[in-house]
């Protein structure tokens, strides 16, 4: 290599008119005029245009050479700036110049590339673009993002590190298993035969075990590994920007973690996020049917089942009996959940709302009843009409009100136990929103910007499959202070008791996506044994997995509590894409493949005997030999 570059593609400028630079890059697209040749030269910086003109300077054996230049080709050139001849290119920070060249160097000509990394040309479908990342990362949008990335992990160090005094500590990534959810990747272990390690879900009981070590602020930006089902949004191996804090309740972390997000949206994208607003989980489930509400649009809900009560509709009825008397809110008290559609009359059709009550199914409901509140053509009255009209029409005063109905609206009702109505009628709500036009349109910087501090979850919940109780975020989140004598004291028999506990938990949510989640931790051993026991661990399973927490419990554990960020989450935000694989460098597909080195991959049997383990893999197809038999 010979010529070495004296600034960046990206950075010429008029200022630079006359100077002689060099500029090294890749060669981006290639235009041949006859007498003169043109080169759009691109780095990570942008592009400069280059001309080869033999008026100005390019000698006649540069031409040659440049003849054969093809895209993505990587050169280096020497060469005098001047003003662009051929006019303003308004779409490049560098149109204003072009580059004449008086020398250039061949670095590595390209193989015919499977397609050509720019951002305005046709991209083929993913699967390429992950096959060959090297030349998807390439493209200047590609480019971006990961400059965003990376601007973004210096700002969580410089807010959390900097300014707020956490210590960036680095937790194990061979580690044991920890019950928080998911299942969990698996490593064996050569030295201990038939032993594993598990790959961290997180850091959780690190960043406690740290709190007893006295390490007060703990920050680390991880990578957390779960293996669970495919999911577009989802992968296996993620980042994370975990924190936890000594000596704090619920309201210090949070003021602390509102501080950063303001930090953050200031410095990545100059948007000053307004004070957040705390919302309790049973607000959220009440008026959004969901714990994560996107606020973004109205189409609030409404428990309507004192109005539904007084009809008689026999789905509100059936629905009413289930679980009474039971206590309000509780998960199989039966309910009847209303949505007020603006102007649905008419933009609801028929049709459409028969689609709804096969969308609900899943949730497992049976249906959605639907009423429209029209005026009456021939007597100028309102009334209700369609639907579940005839048995609401004698109470049409009450609902009116109770809604707060207006000429040409359409309610939606669910009616069922409690946990089911309500979760299907936030999905229903979700539905709604995209139907009806109401999600407002990102505007230039990716907002608006909804954020909530979500708290007050309940402590534990039913698993639906499995019936047993399971930690709603997970087993060393603490009971809310005032909840903790009721905690103590409730019978590990008693369901209603147990479901009404509410946990020191807290979730930020971001236009309906969480981007953060934590707690308050327990920090009283007798209170974790509890849990445990709660959740099926018998006192010998729960010492033998966690004595080492159970141990640091006991000898001076801070009150503290932590959170952690969706790293990748957030950058999808702030990029203002939807898809999470944009965002990551070197991601998996949806079903954990790595498509540019193809692991997961079979192993060579010798390494399997090493590791004292057999596969009992049989490939389907005589043709999928198995490299291990190789
Ligand atoms: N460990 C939790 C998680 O990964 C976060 C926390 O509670 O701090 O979701």
């Amino acid at each position: 290599m010979k010529i070495f570059r004296t600034q960046l593609c990206g950075q010429p400028r008029p200022d630079h008119i006359g100077q002689t630079i060099s500029l090294n890059g890749w060669v981006n697209s290639y235009r041949d005029h006859g007498n003169l040749i043109f080169i759009d030269l691109r780095d990570r910086s942008g592009l400069t245009q280059l001309v080869f003109d033999p008026e100005d300077g390019s000698q006649k054996h540069l031409m040659e050479v440049a003849d054969k230049l093809r895209n993505e080709d990587v050169i280096g050139v020497t060469g005098k700036i001047r003003a662009r001849i051929g006019g303003e290119n308004t779409k490049l920070a560098t149109g204003k110049i072009e580059l004449v060249v008086t020398e250039l160097e061949l670095l590595n000509k390209t193989e015919n590339p499977p397609f050509l990394p720019d951002d305005f040309g046709q991209l083929p479908n993913e699967e390429v673009r992950l096959r060959y990342r090297y030349l998807d990362l390439r493209r200047p949008s590609m480019q971006k993002i990961l400059s965003i990335r990376s601007k973004a992990l210096q700002t969580v160090r410089e807010y959390f590190v900097g300014k707020n005094d956490f210590l960036e500590v680095e937790t194990p990534i061979l580690y044991k298993s920890t019950p928080e959810g998911a299942r969990e990747f698996l490593v064996p272990c050569r030295n201990m035969p038939g032993q594993f390690y598990a790959l961290p879900q997180s850091p959780q009981l690190f960043k406690q075990i740290l709190m007893v070590a006295n390490t007060d602020r703990y920050m680390q930006i991880c990578r957390c590994f779960r293996d669970e089902d495919p999911r577009a949004d989802r992968q296996p191996e993620f980042t994370q920007i975990d924190l936890e804090m000594s000596f704090v309740r619920r309201d210090h972390i949070m003021t602390m973690m509102e501080g950063f997000v303001r930090h953050f949206w200031k410095t990545m994208l100059n948007y000053d996020v307004p004070p957040i607003t705390r919302m309790s989980y049973r607000d959220a489930m009440e008026n959004y049917g969901i714990d994560r509400p996107d606020t973004r649009y109205d189409l609030k809900i409404k428990d309507i089942s004192t109005l539904a009560a007084a009809t008689d509709f026999g789905v509100f009825k059936t629905a009413l009996e289930k679980g009474a008397g039971r206590p309000a809110f509780n998960s199989k008290r039966g309910v009847v959940k209303a949505i007020r559609v603006p102007g649905g009359a008419e933009k609801l059709t028929r049709k459409i709302t028969d689609g709804y009550s096969e969308f609900v199914k899943p949730f497992g409901v049976g249906g959605v009843a639907t009423v429209k509140y029209i005026k009456d053509p021939a007597t100028g009255e309102a009334k209700f009409d369609t639907g579940c009209a005839k048995f609401l029409e004698p109470h049409k005063a009450a609902f009116v009100a109770g809604l707060g109905l207006e000429i040409g609206d359409t309610v939606l009702f669910i009616a069922d136990a409690y946990a089911v109505a309500t979760k299907a009628i936030g999905e229903l709500r979700a539905r709604l929103a995209r139907d009806t036009g109401v999600l407002p349109k990102p505007g230039a910087e990716g907002g608006p910007w909804n954020f909530i501090i979500v708290i007050d979850f309940p402590m534990f919940e039913r698993n639906k499959e499995t019936g047993k109780w399971v930690a709603m975020h997970h087993p060393f989140t603490a009971p809310r202070d005032d909840q903790v004598d009721a905690f103590v004291n409730a019978n590990e028999g008693d369901d209603d008791a147990l479901e009404a506990i509410v946990s020191a938990g807290y979730d930020i949510v971001l236009n309906g996506s969480e981007i953060a989640g934590g707690s308050v931790r327990i920090h009283d051993g007798r209170v974790q044994s509890k849990v445990f026991s709660l959740l099926g661990l018998s006192p010998e399973q729960a010492r033998d997995k966690f004595s080492f927490l159970l141990e640091a419990l006991s000898f001076g554990a801070p009150p503290h509590a932590g959170i952690a960020f969706g790293f990748d989450r957030l950058i999808m935000h702030i990029c203002g894409t939807d898809n999470i694989r944009d965002v990551i460098a070197f991601p998996k597909t949806q079903i954990g493949q790595d498509l540019m080195t193809r692991a997961p991959s079979l192993v060579p049997e010798k390494q399997l005997k090493d590791l004292c383990i057999a596969s009992t893999y049989v490939p389907d197809a005589p043709a999928a030999a198995s490299p291990q038999k190789a």
